[in-house]
């Protein structure tokens, strides 16, 4: 399958960070075809385009956007919440969306906050993304002054304000309703569901909440056609998607490909393969919350329904490849040291739960764990699953119960060597690496001459 960009296009050879660069190739024209539009019928394109959300759940937007009131239904304000809280393990294309292409984001934003008819958009920004902090301000600034947003957009009558908020640095703050508490002040816990935020939301009013990729297609969904977007990709999975390729191999990066791409395109043909001569042995094809897959499940297209035959899911578009020299058990205990540190505590399942997983992932990493204790360890996963109040216990749960489903044999040795078979040979090198590590690479991808001189500068003045 061809790669296909539609949210990049162009950024690899002019900088879109300025207005200018961006108006020179036709951008803001969707906003101008959507303001002479009745909503209900920007609205009737959103659903045709049948673009499911790009933050990790894939819930198709234009049905989400169409569980709002009209807002001559309600006597309560509508407000719209961009979701740029990304900080799944393996994630890094929200930011480089943020970085290249600010202006298409934030037409995307102006765009659905029309469609549903609200004044007050905020974006919700992940807190150490400082530098698109920095990009997407001087985006949003520049729109205003041009008259995309702020009052009486391009003339229209309607007036719209954005507000972007900083997070602090919590993974809870990404799931919807952990995020609204956080923006009207309060701790970041998930609420409790029903009711939904399209009809309680921030401030209990109705809210349509999107995330950056998400919301980034909506221009190129005007564009085209809600009917000519749907026909790229496959069957239920329309529309290109970020992947953000990391792990053991050659070239990582973000890569925006059509849906339905196997996943040995992205890692042999895109990605240059598995570097050193090592042998692919697993892959995490959508953020570090997802099951695993097998060297065998390589064939398996990159869209939302083959995903699930295979048990796991597109999640966050994160593919983290491994390599021979990786052992599972340490792998299991790294993504569960992660949700542990970063379960809020509301809901026992997940606060104790993921506490009780470290601790025997830890024995049987240390060669010290009983066959019991690893028996313990799957009922524990077991106890969570479908147990907790959000996501997040889930998340832990699920990609480890899948590496003892799938790599029993290593747990097994653990237990029975009394050692990690792999000793000093075992290696997590490059396998949901700091996220220093993808920042540098980042960095090195960024060749666009305007966003190098300001990341130069931002890092002068920051450090
Ligand atoms: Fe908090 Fe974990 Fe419960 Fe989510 S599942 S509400 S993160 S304790």
């Amino acid at each position: 399958m061809p790669r296909r960009e539609l949210l990049l296009e162009d950024a690899d050879t002019r900088d879109l960070t300025k207005l200018a660069g961006y108006e020179a190739i036709g951008g803001y024209a969707s906003l101008r075809k959507a303001l002479d539009m009745e909503r209900q019928a920007v609205l009737a394109e959103l659903l045709d385009a049948n673009v499911r959300g790009r933050g990790g759940a894939g819930f198709p937007m234009g049905r989400k956007a169409s569980f709002l009131p009209h807002p001559d239904d309600t006597p309560k304000p509508i407000y719209l919440v961009a979701n740029a809280d990304e900080s799944e393990p393996g994630t890094f294309k929200d930011r480089e969306i943020l970085l290249r292409v600010p202006h298409l984001f934030v037409e995307g934003v102006v765009i659905a906050a029309y469609t549903i008819g609200s004044g007050h958009a905020f974006i919700y920004l992940r807190g150490e993304y400082l530098a698109e902090f920095e990009v997407v301000t001087a985006a949003l600034e520049e729109a205003r002054a041009a008259g995309y947003l702020g009052k009486n957009v391009l003339g229209s009558g309607w007036d719209l304000t954005v507000v972007v908020h900083r997070g602090a640095g919590a993974y809870i703050c990404g799931e919807e309703t952990g995020l609204l508490e956080s923006l009207e002040g309060r701790r970041g816990q998930p609420r409790t569901k029903p009711p939904f935020p399209a009809i309680s939301g921030l401030y209990a009013s109705p809210t349509l909440i999107n995330n950056v990729e998400t919301l980034a297609t909506v221009p190129k969904i005007l564009e085209l056609g809600g009917k000519k977007y749907a026909r790229i990709g496959v069957e239920n999975s329309a529309g290109t998607r970020v992947f953000s390729l990391s792990g053991n191999v050659v070239n990582g990066g973000n890569y925006e490909l059509e849906l339905g791409t196997t996943l040995r395109e992205l890692i042999d043909e895109i990605g240059g393969g598995i570097p050193d001569g090592r042998e692919l042995k697993a892959i995490i094809p959508g953020g570090s919350s997802v099951p695993v897959l097998t060297a065998a499940e390589v064939d398996t297209p990159l869209d939302f329904d083959s995903m699930a035959q295979a048990g796991t899911m597109l999640g966050s578009g994160a593919v983290i490849v491994i390599d021979d020299r990786c052992c599972m058990v340490q792998l299991g205990l790294r993504v569960a040291q992660f949700y542990m540190h970063e379960s809020c505590g509301k809901c026992t399942p997940c606060r104790e739960g993921t506490r009780w997983m470290v601790q025997l992932l830890r024995k049987i990493e240390e060669g010290e764990a009983t066959q019991g204790e690893l028996d313990v360890l799957l009922n524990v996963c077991d106890r969570i699953l479908g147990n907790c109040l959000c996501p997040l216990g889930d998340a832990a749960a699920m990609p480890v119960a899948s590496y003892v489903a799938k790599f029993r044999d290593e747990f097994q040795r653990h237990i029975d060597e009394g050692a990690c078979p792999f000793g000093g040979e075992s290696s997590l090198a490059g396998v949901l690496a700091p996220v220093d590590q993808h920042d540098a690479h980042l960095r090195s991808q960024i060749e666009v001459p305007g966003i190098r001189a300001e990341r130069e500068s931002l890092t002068e003045a920051h450090g």
